[in-house]
């Protein structure tokens, strides 16, 4: 870093007065090109390395080696011919070196050196970290995934950090250290430098335009997957970095803007027994191995037993928690979804609460992700009772079966109508054989490392499996719990934030960019159960609702569906998405 100073204050007070020798523009691009390309010519030391060489060097190293993701994403559709793999991969490295290069320059001559050599060397451990989340998981480095990243909670870091990964961070970041060390040893003018530059940024053209104009296949290719460019190390990474940290910074700030300004309580859910609806936001269980959806394993046996309404084909609006839960709960649908509009909205807990409804989140995950501001939002080990709680729940950390103990002491305490939010911990990988109790190992022997590439995909399966079958039993002793109270009419709906790839198609974990997320990363399962009381009082048609399950639905039906089962009237209902409308026989229940 020392030598980036001095060659940094050198290079400005040259620049600034320059009274060079005017000298035929031929001469002047002559002696800019030998710069480039021998490097060294104003070199103080023999062995120097120029800073366009480093800046090269350095801008080679992140787009080939740390980029190696992106690669084999982009490379794969044209592996079957050669020339054209040769042609659109030296096109796109040109693109990418000299956009980097480009970007290295300029921060250079804008920043004073010393954070310009931080700012390199920043960037060099983001393409570290980068390259071993997307080479290890197949993680791309989205503005959603980033934010996940910075929501994680300890447990769920402990999961993910692996020898293997940190031998991927050090393989990216180890070769650099030498490089950070050569740096600038030559002295270059500003003027040279910004000539080098615009060089750099012809160069970028000249292949962005042959890449273009001659790969009309492969260029409506990446228009499409445009978002494999979240596996480029660094600057998309740190790109998204800066949009998380900013979409988040904006979150705390803005008020939330009301949905509507009255929405109103059905009169009829003021009087007799209380309406007590649960919505339960599951956990990266995907429809493939959910056993009501036609799984050849019985992961949902207890389900089964209690005649809930399964919905077959239903569509995550993202592919990770903070993608989807706030989706959910938003009044818009995915098609035309603004992330930073539903940022500024309330969200429907709230909407339905300011109806009348009390309401409250309990939640045994990493938060609601903002869904549940303006409403309760309690962790489940801080609403079981102490004793119970540092009982049941070591370290704070709960199993998804004590949710049905809270939901009990929710009940006891409704005496009008009551929305209970449950965030299920679920199939949250890459430890899924951490997720249930050793009594829940239905299938075995199960994959017990977080590095998930290490285990036989049979046991990844059976370890996965595992957790859906204890998701099961969870899910059935909360409808147990409902059932208890004949006072009460009540009715619970479940859906999945998001499905999982289990390394079957290449990929694993979730969070991949909708556009080329596996299917499995978008499918999810979804159940709706209502007790004897709420059925009879809204007038439910069990067999429309059975008809509407074997249709496609999607999350964005959701949002809809949970303000008529709350008894909410809203200018923001969309009855055309409700799941509900035309199979109550009575209205305004
Ligand atoms: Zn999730």
């Amino acid at each position: 870093m020392e030598m980036i100073m001095s060659d940094a204050s050198t290079a400005s007070k040259e620049a600034a007065p320059s009274p060079e020798t005017p000298s035929p523009a031929k001469a002047r691009l002559r002696k800019a090109c030998l710069a480039f390309i021998a490097g060294t010519h104003e070199s103080r030391r023999p062995g120097a390395l120029h800073f366009l060489w480093w800046a090269f060097l350095i801008s080679l190293w992140w787009c080939t080696a740390a980029s190696l993701p992106f690669w084999n994403m982009s490379l794969s559709p044209l592996s079957g011919s050669l020339p054209d793999m040769l042609r659109f991969g030296l096109a796109t490295l040109g693109c990418l070196v000299f956009a980097h290069m480009f970007l290295i320059l300029l921060y250079s001559e804008l920043l004073p050196l010393p954070a310009a050599g931080a700012a390199t060397a920043i960037l060099g451990i983001i393409a570290a970290v980068a390259f071993a989340f997307s080479y290890r998981y197949n993680a791309a480095m989205t503005p959603e995934m980033i934010q996940n990243a910075l929501e994680t909670d300890k447990r769920e870091a402990r999961d993910l950090m692996t020898p293997q990964l940190l031998v991927c961070f050090l393989a990216i970041l180890l070769p650099q250290i030498p490089l950070f060390f050569r740096m600038i040893k030559a002295r270059m003018r500003l003027r040279i430098r910004a000539r080098m530059a615009l060089l750099g940024i012809c160069c970028a053209f000249l292949s962005a335009a042959s890449l273009f104009t001659d790969f009309s296949g492969i260029a409506i290719y990446m228009r499409e997957h445009h978002d494999a460019r979240y596996f480029i190390a660094p600057s998309d990474a740190a790109a998204s970095a800066v949009r998380a940290l900013t979409t988040d910074a904006q979150s705390g700030t803005v008020e939330r803007v009301p949905l509507d300004k009255s929405p109103l309580l059905a009169s009829s859910r003021k009087q007799g027994r209380p309406v007590v609806i649960v919505t339960v936001v599951g956990e990266t269980a995907r429809a493939k191995n959910w056993g009501l959806s036609g799984y050849t394993r019985d992961t949902t046996p207890e389900l089964k037993a209690r005649n809930v309404i399964n919905f077959t084909d239903v569509t995550s609006c993202g592919t990770s928690t903070a993608e989807s839960v706030p989706c959910i709960f938003s009044a818009q649908p995915r098609s035309g979804y603004d992330k930073k509009k539903a940022r500024a909205m309330e969200q429907l807990p709230s909407l339905i609460s300011r109806a009348g409804v009390k309401s409250i989140w309990i939640d045994n995950q990493a938060g609601s992700k903002d869904a549940a501001a303006g409403i309760e939002e309690k962790p489940l080990a801080q609403i079981l009772p102490g004793k119970v709680s540092s009982a049941v729940c070591p370290g704070g950390v709960c199993p998804d079966g004590a949710l049905a103990r809270a939901v009990k002491a929710q009940l006891d305490a409704a005496k009008g109508p009551t929305a209970i939010y449950l965030h299920m911990m679920g199939s949250h990988g890459p430890a899924y054989a951490d997720r249930y109790p050793p009594s829940f190992q239905h299938w075995g022997p199960v994959c017990r490392q977080s590095d998930l590439r290490q285990c036989q995909l049979s046991e990844l399966r059976n370890a996965y499996d595992n957790t859906i079958y204890y998701t099961d039993s969870v899910l059935a002793s909360v409808i147990d719990a409902l059932k208890e109270r004949s006072d009460l009419d009540t009715a619970l709906v479940y859906f999945s934030d998001h499905g999982e790839s289990l390394g079957d198609d290449g990929f694993f974990l979730h969070g991949a960019p909708y556009a080329i997320a596996p299917e499995v990363q978008k499918k999810v399962p979804m159940i709706i159960w209502f007790s004897e009381g709420f059925q009879k009082r809204a007038g439910v048609d069990l067999k429309c609702v059975l008809r509407k399950a074997a249709s496609p639905a999607s999350h964005d039906n959701i949002y809809h569906t949970l303000l008529d089962l709350n008894g909410v009237s809203s200018s923001t209902y969309d009855p055309s998405l409700d799941l509900m409308r035309g199979c109550e026989k009575s209205s305004g229940s």
